[in-house]
């Protein structure tokens, strides 16, 4: 069985974008049954040879900006339960948010690998921004931008050691 990384994170840091990224051509597989919390997408991914599937949470809610705090909790804990790697997804261009905090403090207390992936870092001054989210508690992050693929090569790397 091969293993399953989940991509977390609030509305509109870019998850989708990213997984359509790793998916390319290959076909995603809507799990919509359980209800809006439990709705995400499934596709595989291979990178340096090794293959897994991946999670897209929250598509169901893609484009909602009126998302509560305790649905992307859920998302999260499903997240952790399913997964045995998880990617962190958060924004330069918004900065840490309330949200972002509280997400944090879920995954500090995993016992698996998490990823904490600074999207949306398209130029040299938005890479100078990311340092602010050491402040999230969770150490090193990987600057990418998901519409480029900028940084993906290196997040993909250490992903893919971990699993
Ligand atoms: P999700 O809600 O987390 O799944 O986010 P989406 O993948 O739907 O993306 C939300 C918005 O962010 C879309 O307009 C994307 O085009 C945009 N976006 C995603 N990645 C990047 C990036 O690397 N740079 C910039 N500037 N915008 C991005
Ligand atoms: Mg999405």
């Amino acid at each position: 069985m091969s293993s399953i990384v989940a991509i977390v994170g609030r509305p509109n840091v870019g998850k989708s974008t990213f997984f359509n990224r790793l998916i390319q051509r290959r076909e995603a597989i809507v799990d919509s049954e359980s209800g809006v919390t439990r709705d995400r997408h499934y596709g595989k991914s291979d990178w340096n040879g090794k293959y897994f599937s991946v999670i897209d949470t929250g598509g169901y809610i893609l484009g909602s900006d009126d998302i509560f705090e305790a649905e992307i909790d859920k998302q999260v804990e499903l997240a952790i339960d399913e997964a045995d790697a998880i990617i962190f997804m958060v924004d330069v261009e918004t900065g840490v948010t309330p949200m972002d905090e509280d997400v944090a403090a879920l995954l500090r207390k995993v016992n698996k690998p998490v990823f904490l992936a600074v999207n949306k870092v398209d130029n040299s001054k938005r890479l100078e921004n990311a340092v602010e989210f050491y402040s999230l508690g969770l150490g090193e992050y990987f600057p990418i931008a998901s519409t480029s693929g900028s940084g993906t090569g290196e997040l993909l790397d250490a992903l893919v050691e971990a699993l």
